[in-house]
């Protein structure tokens, strides 16, 4: 191990932190979260807390079956179940998020999928009825547009590779 090792951010959900917005972690339980936890490597954010949300808060999606990329150009907004906008809020938590991966030399990212700030590979579609579609989140979105790799909590061994090339 040296002080290059690269540093991935990991939603703090993953870590088991209680910061979704039903009051409880979503714990990854997996040797590499494990060994990279001994390496020092993952650090931990949440964007939705970062963006100035509560805990516990309402489930949100980003409407009309739309992306974090929608939501970032104004076509789109996050929505909370209840009818807020919360698409201030989504967005400064992304800029934070992106801005706290490059103070701590970032890389990477591992973030939970289906999260309307943390999806990868998919979201929910916003008409609240548990349907998915393939999509990102606005953080996701922010994250790659500022060159960090993103990676869902489905593609660990895809990170691994990634990191170790990189060590
Ligand atoms: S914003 Fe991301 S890190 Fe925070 S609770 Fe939602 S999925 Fe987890």
């Amino acid at each position: 191990m040296t002080s290059m090792s690269p540093k991935i951010l990991i939603s703090a959900c993953l870590l088991g932190r209680p910061v979704r917005y039903d009051g409880r972690g979503k714990p990854l339980h997996d040797p590499l979260i494990e060994r990279w936890k001994t390496e020092d490597r993952l650090v931990g954010f949440c964007p939705e807390q970062a963006g100035g949300l509560p805990t516990p808060r309402p489930p949100a999606e980003i409407e009309g079956g739309m992306n974090g990329d929608d939501v970032l150009a104004g076509r789109a907004r996050v929505l909370e179940v209840t009818g807020g906008d919360v698409t201030a809020e989504f967005i400064e938590g992304g800029r934070q998020t992106v801005a706290f991966a490059r103070a701590q030399d970032c890389r990477f990212a591992l973030l939970i999928d289906g999260s309307p700030s943390c999806g990868s590979g998919f979201i929910y579609d916003g008409s609240f009825s548990g349907t998915r579609h393939p999509g990102f989140g606005v953080t996701a979105a922010l994250m790659r547009q500022a060159g960090i790799e993103v990676f869902s909590n489905q593609q660990l061994d895809r990170l691994a590779a990634r990191v170790d090339c990189t060590a």
